[in-house]
């Protein structure tokens, strides 16, 4: 893959018209992708803030993310927790430590949690995620959060019967990354087991239990071009999707996909990255945008540089800090040692170093979530 600028119209200020547009072609949301000259790219991230501020304001939004256990029935390519990687040693946190770091969230005024974790489909894991949530939102309670936290799942593919159990039990919005809409490049990432057939039912039947549905792509995965970035963010317009997560692709030594040649450099990678948020914020104004750990994990600001671009929303670490180094699903994930207490006060001046202000106390649900579900 490579980043490419395309001058259709030289002499004219063919970026500036293409920026002043509302409604993008495929093959404008293409040349906006491959922007790289550092002034053209400096245009993109201004009408994307602009954009920004016009649909979504200025705010960015917390989400405490406890990743409550590594254990995965599913063995993805790129992956750090996969089934397969027998080096890892697994964990689930207890009940009470899953509680605890829920309630630390809604004392410093998150306002949202997000629970993830590997896939498991059995009855027992579906029952204490559903004890979980239950008690998240019936037990926490804080004068300045008077509906309780914003709960987020982050738990692969399951079944409608089993959206709809978390979705009652009082959770609200789901992640689930679709990796790629490109079926032959799912299809190289993922084991014959894993379709982009189930992603893509799982995806439709969150929205149908009613959830503020979230999905992203990895960013840079070997063969992945331009286009097919364009691609995935056609379909994140053209479908029920409220929420966007995006990363680059980054490599772990004990997956499969170690050996496989990162096609671009580093500094083209973020770039790509970057560019990814600016677009899809001018593709689709409404959505949550998050600046993605994996940014972090490229540059020690690379959330900020998420946020300067579109995002708004990012997802401070809470997992417990004896766990999270086994919960490295790339090489180099950031902060594995630094508690939470250390982490709120770096972020709070992470975020304002970019001109932004933090929403505390607050869901901070997707416009768009709140417009389609109006418009019914
Ligand atoms: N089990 C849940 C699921 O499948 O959605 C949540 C956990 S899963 C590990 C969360 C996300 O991590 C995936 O959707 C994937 O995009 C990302 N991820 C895993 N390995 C990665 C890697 N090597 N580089 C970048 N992102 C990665």
């Amino acid at each position: 893959m490579h980043i490419l600028t395309r001058h259709p119209l030289v002499g004219s200020d063919w970026l500036g018209l293409l920026l002043g547009q509302s409604a993008f072609t495929h093959d404008d949301l293409v040349r906006l992708l491959g922007l790289c000259r550092p002034a053209d790219v400096a245009r993109l991230r201004t009408r994307a803030l602009d954009v920004m501020r016009a649909h979504v304001g200025n705010d960015v939004y917390y989400r405490g993310i406890i990743e409550f256990s590594n254990i995965c029935a599913c063995d993805c390519l790129y992956c750090g927790i996969r089934m397969s990687n027998k080096v890892v040693e697994r964990f689930t946190l207890q009940e009470q430590e899953v509680m605890d770091a829920s309630r630390w969230c809604a004392e410093a005024g998150y306002g949202s949690l997000v629970l993830q974790a590997g896939e498991r489909k059995d009855p027992a894991f579906i029952e204490y995620v559903e004890r979980l949530v239950r008690r998240i939102r019936s037990e926490i309670v804080h004068p300045e959060l008077p509906q309780g936290l914003g709960i987020t799942l982050s738990l692969g593919e399951q079944t409608l019967e089993t959206y709809r159990r978390w979705h009652a039990a009082g959770a609200h919005r789901y992640l689930l990354r679709i990796e790629t809409t490109h079926p032959a490049l799912f299809g190289r990432i993922h084991p014959p087991s894993q379709t982009l057939e189930a992603r893509l039912q799982a995806l439709t039947d969150l929205a149908t239990a009613g959830f503020q549905v979230g999905t992203g792509v990895m960013i840079g995965i070997p063969g992945q071009s331009l286009e097919m970035l364009t691609d995935d963010i056609l379909f994140f317009r053209d479908h029920t999707i409220d929420m966007i997560g995006m990363g680059p692709w980054l490599f772990h030594p004990d997956t499969p996909m170690r050996d496989w040649p990162q096609p671009l450099s580093k500094e083209e990678l973020l770039q790509l990255s970057l560019n990814m948020i600016a677009v899809v914020r001018l593709a689709c104004p409404y959505v949550n945008i998050a600046a993605t750990t994996a940014l972090q994990a490229m540059v020690p600001d690379g959330r900020e540089r998420g946020l300067s671009y579109g995002a708004n929303v990012t997802m401070p670490n809470l997992t417990p800090v004896h766990a999270r180094a086994n919960y490295q699903l790339y090489d180099g994930k950031p902060c594995t040692n630094e508690g939470r207490e250390e982490c709120r006060g770096c972020l709070m001046g992470r975020v304002e170093s970019v001109g932004r202000t933090v929403a505390l106390n607050q869901w901070g649900d997707a416009p768009r979530f709140t417009r389609r579900t109006q418009e019914n």
